[in-house]
This record gives C-alpha cells, sequence and structure tokens, in this order.
C-alpha cells in the first residue's frame, strides 16, 4: 500500500532528535527550518494518489521504484516514475524517496554479496527491501566519515560492541542529505577499507527515533527565506544536509546488512546493482533540473529583450545541448543494461554509462549555472528586496513603473528574476552547485571509477592497432 502525505508526515513525528541552532526540534513538521520542506515531501507522497500519475508510479499498489527491473521495458518505466518525482520539485530535491527505494531494491537483487564467513546479511537485505516497499517508507544514508585528523581521535562510526540482540555503533556519519526527513536510514560505507579495518566495516539500517542517534542539521535556507515569492525554490525545496551523530546505539541484527566484513562493506554498493540504480534516479532528475535551468534561461532572455541576439541564442544553444546531453546518458544506461547475477537479479542501468554520467554531471552543471548567469546580467542582482516593496502603496508604484519592461510588467519581472537568484545565486544555489559536484564522491573517485568500468582495454587497444600498422620502414 502507498501512504499518503499526511501519513508520511505523521511518521516524522516521532521525536527524533534533530538539532538546529542549538534547538532540539520537537516536531520537524512544525518547526520553520523544515516544514515547508516537509511538505513538499508530502505532496511527492501524494502524487500516487493522482489519476494521471498513478499507474506511473504505482504496480499492483506497490510503487514501481521499489521494484527489482526484469527487463528494459522495467528500466524504461522507473525512468517515468523517476522524472514524475522529480519534475514535482523542478530536480532540486535530490533525495526523495524513489532513490534509496532502487538503491535498495538493487542490493535485494544480488543478496548473494552479503553473505561472507563470518556473516550472513543476505535475509536481512531482503527483509528491508520488502519492509520499505510493503511500509512504503523513505530512506536517507551516510555513508561518508566526517573530517579526518582530528590528532588521532576516530570519529568514524565503528562497532564497538556486541549484544545480545545486537551491535553497538558509536560515531559519526556525514552528510545526510534528506535524513532530517526520512523514515530511516542506512548507514554504510562506500571508500574502500583496509582488511583489518573490521570495526569501520559495517551496514545497517535504522528508523531515526532510535535511542542514541542525533542529527546535527546545517542552516535552514528554508527558515531564511522570507516568502515564497521572494525564495521560491529555498522557502519549500530545501532537503537539508545533517550530520549523524550515534552515541552507543544498539542495532538489532536484523537490521545489520554487512557486519565486521570490509570486502561486503564495499561490496554492497559496487558489486549489487545498488550504485547504477542511484545513478539511474539521480541522472533522470538531473536531467530534469538542466531543462528547468535552460528554461529560466529563455526566459530571463525573453525578459530582458535580449533573445534574438546571435551571442544569448548560441548560449541557450550550448544549454539546449546540455540537455540533450543529460538525456543521452538516461537512455543510453538503460539501453546497455546488464543482467544481474546471470538474470536471476533482472537487470540494471549499464556501468560504464552510469559512472561516466557522474563525471560528465559534475563537470556540466557548474558551466550551465555559470552560462546562464552570464546570459542573465546584472537584472539578476538588481532587484526590490522584496515582495512588499511592490505591495506597498507609496513604493509600488515606482517599483511597478522602474523594474517593468513594455512586454513584461515588474511583477512578472521580478518573480521571474527572483526565482532565477534563488536557483542560480542564492546560498540555496551555492549548495547546489556542491552538491551536483559531490554527492556521489569527489572527482578524483568518479574518475577513478571510470577506469574499472570503461572501455579502457577497447580503447588502447585501438591505438595500439594504429602503432602496429607501421614500423621505421613503412612507405606512403
Ligand atoms: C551537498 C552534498 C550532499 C551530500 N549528500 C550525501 C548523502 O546524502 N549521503 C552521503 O553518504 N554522502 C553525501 N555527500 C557526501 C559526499 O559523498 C562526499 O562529499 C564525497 O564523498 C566527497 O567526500 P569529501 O566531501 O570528504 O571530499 P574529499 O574526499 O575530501 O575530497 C575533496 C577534495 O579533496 C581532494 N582530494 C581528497 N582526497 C583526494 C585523493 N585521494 N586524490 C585526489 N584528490 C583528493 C580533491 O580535490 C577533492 O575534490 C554529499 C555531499 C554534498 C556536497
Amino acid at each position: 500500500m502507498t501512504r499518503s502525505g499526511q501519513e508520511y508526515l505523521e511518521g516524522l513525528r516521532d521525536g527524533r532528535a534533530v538539532w538546529i541552532d542549538g534547538e532540539r526540534v520537537e516536531d520537524v513538521t512544525a518547526h520553520p527550518a523544515f516544514r515547508s520542506t516537509a511538505a513538499s515531501f508530502a505532496g511527492l507522497f501524494d502524487l500516487a494518489d493522482d489519476p494521471v500519475h498513478h499507474p506511473v508510479l504505482v504496480r499492483d499498489g506497490v510503487r514501481r521504484v521499489h521494484e527489482v527491473p526484469r527487463s528494459y521495458e522495467d528500466l524504461v518505466a522507473r525512468r517515468r516514475a523517476f522524472r514524475t518525482t522529480a519534475r514535482a520539485s523542478y530536480g532540486f530535491l535530490g533525495r526523495t524517496p524513489d532513490y534509496m527505494a532502487a538503491g535498495v531494491a538493487g542490493i535485494a537483487a544480488a543478496p548473494a554479496v552479503l553473505t561472507g564467513d563470518g556473516f550472513d546479511g543476505a535475509a536481512h537485505a531482503l527483509a528491508f527491501h520488502r519492509r520499505l516497499a510493503e511500509g512504503d517508507l523513505h530512506t536517507a544514508f551516510t555513508l561518508n566519515s566526517p573530517a579526518r585528523g582530528h590528532g588521532g581521535d576516530d570519529l568514524t562510526l565503528r562497532v564497538v560492541a556486541e549484544r545480545d540482540g545486537g551491535i553497538v555503533v558509536s560515531g559519526a556519519k556525514t552528510i545526510g542529505t534528506g535524513a532530517v526527513f526520512a523514515d530511516e536510514i542506512l548507514v554504510g560505507t562506500i571508500e574502500p577499507l583496509a582488511a583489518d579495518d573490521t570495526a569501520h566495516a559495517v551496514t545497517f539500517s535504522l528508523p531515526l527515533d532510535t535511542p542514541g542517534l542525533t542529527l546535527i542539521s546545517r542552516a535552514s535556507y528554508e527558515e531564511r527565506a522570507r516568502s515564497v515569492f521572494d525564495h521560491p525554490l529555498s522557502s519549500r525545496y530545501d532537503e537539508n544536509d545533517a550530520m549523524l551523530v550515534c552515541q552507543d546505539v544498539l542495532v538489532p541484527w536484523e537490521r545489520v546488512l554487512t557486519y565486521r566484513d570490509p570486502a561486503a562493506t564495499a561490496a554492497i554498493w559496487w558489486e549489487t546493482p545498488a550504485y547504477a540504480n542511484l545513478v539511474h534516479q539521480s541522472a533522470t532528475r538531473f536531467w530534469t533540473k538542466l531543462e528547468f535551468l535552460t528554461g529560466l534561461a529563455i526566459l530571463i532572455a525573453r525578459s530582458n529583450g535580449t533573445a534574438e541576439l546571435p551571442p544569448v541564442t548560441q548560449t541557450v544553444g550550448r544549454l539546449l545541448g546540455m540537455v540533450a546531453q543529460a538525456k543521452a546518458f538516461v537512455l543510453a544506461a538503460e539501453a546497455s543494461y546488464e543482467q544481474v547475477d546471470g538474470g536471476r537479479g533482472g537487470v540494471r542501468p549499464g556501468r560504464e554509462i552510469s559512472f561516466a554520467q557522474r563525471i560528465m554531471a559534475a563537470e556540466l552543471y557548474p558551466r550551465a549555472v555559470q552560462d546562464i548567469k552570464l546570459l542573465a546580467g546584472g537584472a539578476l542582482v538588481q532587484l526590490p528586496a522584496g515582495g512588499l516593496d511592490l505591495r506597498h502603496p507609496e513604493l509600488g508604484p515606482l517599483v511597478r513603473r522602474y523594474f517593468g519592461t513594455a512586454s513584461h510588467p515588474a511583477e512578472d519581472r521580478v518573480k521571474l528574476l527572483k526565482l532565477a537568484w534563488d536557483a542560480l545565486g542564492s546560498e540555496f544555489a551555492g549548495r547546489h552547485e556542491q552538491y551536483e559536484r559531490f554527492y556521489h564522491g569527489a572527482p578524483h573517485v568518479h574518475l577513478t571509477m571510470q577506469t574499472w568500468a570503461g572501455a579502457a582495454a577497447d580503447c588502447e587497444s585501438l591505438a595500439q592497432a594504429c602503432l602496429d600498422g607501421y614500423d621505421l620502414g613503412t612507405t606512403r
């Protein structure tokens, strides 16, 4: 059964320990730092009740994004579900529930990877997948370590004890995007661990109200936003990033997926379809976000009266080319799908293209933002402070006179340019640029991953064939 937005919001009122600005938050659905974004997440749950979206999002009572795809057609159907969700926030909510739903479906497609010598997490992974799908639950994840080099202190989450019924973990993990708005959090490690580093080699999932678990939120852009008109994106789609701190947290055995096993702790991401599935969602969202930004660029150029100038039409052409690239990566990853576990685990998007999407997107996003800023000029900055200025009886007529153009009344123009600034130049926008660069690992990680998945041998043999085709004695 799918949950309604209201049921989802009720689930967030569970006493979870979320801190912001020195305050322990009583209820994230009511707090000004989180409530509008919580409502946006709730709206995603309600999409399933819309008769147009329902068949795209749901099959046999379960959201499609939880399914293990069995064919190319299933991948295409899943992408349509991702698109529907991405469009609801114009691509600005990255960690929508479909993201980890697809990731966990990927783990469930190849659970044998979790069967090690000392611990077998395969059945737990399958139960985890079932719990998410049947409960329509939303999971966030933290896979990274906090800053290194604090005088040798071990800040990173690790196993500290075993107790009846489970393991005890302490330490921190970062960055928990959307964790404040999730039902559960999946904790693991994506970077390679030394073979003897068994204390850090653990993967598990917990509900966010688990005793001992704390989320320390970054500053809220939503809270700083003065109105939807002034900050249309940050006021509603601030998905939050939080540090997860665990203080002697008991993790029941049935929630442990890998335990003291460095190989399985990495394999859960790299040898199952999990990572390719995560990229399938995020690449679809990225494509949607670039479409939105390109649409903004077109509207800004019209509003500035520059749309017909050759350099401006060329910029729009370049942006449309970027949209096509983003789309092509999604379609090509689907078309190059691979069988999982000889077909027993269904199919996954092709890894070569999926991994390359991360390189492309991390490099393309900052360029797209820069191109649009260049096209927009000072209009992005020279705006009245807010919508109140337009409403003011004395100031309003002045603003309407001097901020509008013949074709674009001031209210429309200010509205558009405030949206553009929120997307391109605000603190929220800066966070998005950092997100698109780093959310699946730093560039040196993407680039290294490509050497595992890319066509290095084919490239090398083609160059070698050229070299082999001549020698010192070859004549023309
Ligand atoms: C907005 C945002 C949201 C995120 N959300 C999540 C999330 O929800 N869950 C999650 O698990 N993670 C999340 N991440 C974390 C992300 O996975 C990490 O930021 C990423 O793995 C990079 O790690 P790092 O930040 O420690 O950077 P580092 O690994 O320290 O890299 C930073 C820079 O240091 C240099 N560098 C460091 N090490 C090397 C090296 N070995 N070789 C060459 N250069 C190097 C490079 O210049 C690199 O660009 C998010 C990140 C951001 C920015």
